[in-house]
């Protein structure tokens, strides 16, 4: 029997790993891999005391601090299901490719993150990997001097045009809605842009090719069906919560993410969740201030049950 489960070992699980070796509590991490998104935020500009560093190089010293305290988590385990037991205890299951492997444990922070939501439109499916992608950080350098559509009209929308107007030769900025919901800093960069083409309220309907991507098809807020000549199409609509796992008990909002207090817990005692997979802003300060703030919970809630 475990004292906590951390699933989970990026800005938030290692974090919370950080403060629970310090604590001396019997815990372990599974993770499926450690990089998580911080490992795809590309530059990084505002993770405090950083200055300009990357998204790589943060997540690789959140592992080395795991490492000064011997901790070294469980790498390609996926955790697929959580009970929670008469006694308040936690049952877990995980996938580990070849095995299946299972953990009793006192507590749990889940710290699982998030994955891109896809368009659901004919031709997605077909061209993922061959033109389609979700992570401009990973694949824009693939698209030299080639036309590529970015999807979306956020934040991330945003960075990944302007990302590639550093790259491709031209860019169409695909945006469901008439106005922009980012950082007035990014969409005045994206609109001082000559290589960029903004087109608003338009709803793509359609990814074609052969055997890579050569175009889409786009609605008009009329209805019109217009289409265009792409290489790649980036697609950056939102994020929907690693969740599945979660025990049916774990109060979610409506957009699937883990309901927490300020002290990251959930409705159910001991269960904890930090990071962005939690209902909180989704940034890399943010998920490893979560992860501290779960972990104390944790060893609080702990010594409660001792007493
Ligand atoms: C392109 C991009 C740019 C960004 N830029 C910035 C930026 O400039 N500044 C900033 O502050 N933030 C930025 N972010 C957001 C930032 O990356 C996230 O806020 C941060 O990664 C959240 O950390 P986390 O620990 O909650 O989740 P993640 O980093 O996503 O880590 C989730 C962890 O959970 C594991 N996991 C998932 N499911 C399971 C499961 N079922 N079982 C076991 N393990 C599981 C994963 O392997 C991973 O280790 C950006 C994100 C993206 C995608």
């Amino acid at each position: 029997m475990l004292d906590l489960l951390i699933i989970g070992s990026s800005a938030a699980g290692a974090s919370a790993g950080i403060y629970a070796a310090r604590r001396h509590l019997n815990f372990k991490i599974v993770t499926i891999e450690t990089g998580g998104e911080v490992a795809l935020s590309g530059e990084v500009g505002n993770f405090p005391g950083w200055g300009e560093t990357t998204g790589i190089s943060i997540s690789q010293k959140f592992q080395e601090h795991l490492a000064l305290y011997d901790v070294k988590p469980d790498t390609g385990v996926r955790i697929t299901r959580i009970t929670v037991q008469d006694d308040g205890t936690f049952s877990v299951i995980g996938d580990a490719g070849d095995k299946e492997v299972t953990f009793r444990t006192k507590s749990i922070i889940a710290t699982t993150g998030v994955h891109p939501r896809k368009l659901g439109v004919p031709g997605e499916d077909e061209f993922k990997g061959k033109g389609v992608t979700y992570c401009t950080t990973c694949d824009g350098p693939l698209f030299r001097d080639k036309v590529v559509a970015t999807i979306g009209g956020g934040n991330s929308g945003l960075e990944s045009a302007l990302m590639m107007n550093e790259i491709a030769s031209k860019v169409y900025l695909i945006n469901k809605y008439a106005e922009f919901k980012g950082e007035p800093i990014l969409i005045d960069k994206v609109s001082r842009s000559d290589k960029i083409e903004v087109v608003p309220e338009a709803l793509t309907s359609e990814i074609f090719g052969s055997e890579f991507v050569s175009g889409l098809v786009y609605k008009d807020k009329e209805g019109k069906e217009h289409k265009i000549e792409v290489q790649g199409v980036f697609v950056h609509i939102g994020v929907v919560p690693n969740n599945e796992f979660l025990p049916e008990e774990v109060e979610k909002n409506e957009f699937g993410e883990v309901v927490v207090d300020k002290y990251c817990k959930t409705n159910v005692p001991g269960f904890f969740a930090a990071g962005d997979v939690t209902d909180a802003y989704k940034q890399i300060a943010i998920a490893s201030g979560q992860g501290a703030c779960a972990a104390l919970s944790a060893v609080e809630y702990l010594n409660k049950l001792e007493a």
